[in-house]
């Protein structure tokens, strides 16, 4: 086996990965480069999610598969936006989300605004096989937009252990200790004894 597909028609997420297998000789595509696979996203947590979209294009294709589910979790909100966190408000729209966001946290007092960032990575091959990696980053939601990096809830994102806004760091800072960025590091770790 020397290919292995991304469920991601995200660019800049393919090329994030795309970075990571290449050295190892190995060729990275992504749904972009195959006709389209119906994949129904109604999991009730990152990894079914995750879980969902390889497992399909897994099938579909016959190609081993890796695909991610990120999002915010938000303890005082029981957990949401988690896994509808594109959708919060609007689809993909990052103002309406924060907006909303905003709004459903307005009474909350500091110390009880509480949130991670999550990411799981699932990578399944069509007999089955399969690696999980996750990674989380702790904070807090900020009352107001702070820095102009990132994207999604970056601005409301207070990061615990370095205290500034997530979008006020650079694009190097915050792969070092974003959700992603650690269950990357976690799943490239695993990735030789499951590809073997
Ligand atoms: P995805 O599963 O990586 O596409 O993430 C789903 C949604 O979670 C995104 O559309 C954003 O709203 C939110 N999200 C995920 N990762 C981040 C991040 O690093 N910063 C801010 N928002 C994020």
């Amino acid at each position: 086996m020397k290919t292995i597909v991304i469920a991601t028609k995200n660019a800049g997420k393919a090329r994030e990965y795309r970075e990571m297998l290449a050295p190892l000789g190995i060729t990275v595509k992504t749904l972009a480069d195959f006709p389209p696979i119906k994949i129904d996203e109604n999991g009730q947590t990152f990894e079914e999610n995750a879980t969902i979209k390889a497992k399909t294009a897994a099938a579909a294709l016959n190609l081993p598969v890796m695909a991610d589910d990120s999002g915010l979790v938000v303890d005082a909100l029981n957990g949401a936006p988690g896994v509808h966190s594109a959708r919060y408000a609007g689809d993909h729209d990052d103002q309406a989300n924060n907006a909303k966001l905003l709004a459903e946290l307005a009474t909350v007092p500091d110390e009880q605004r509480t949130a991670h960032f999550h990411t799981t990575i699932v990578a399944i091959k069509p007999d089955g096989s399969k690696l999980v990696a996750n990674g989380r980053v702790d904070g807090h939601i900020l009352h107001e937009l702070t820095g102009k990096n990132g994207f999604g809830y970056d601005p409301l994102f207070y990061v615990d252990e370095l205290q500034c806004a997530m979008a006020e760091l650079t694009a190097a800072q915050k792969n070092r200790v974003s959700h992603r960025g650690r269950a990357l590091r976690e799943f490239m770790q695993k990735f030789n004894d499951w590809w073997a």
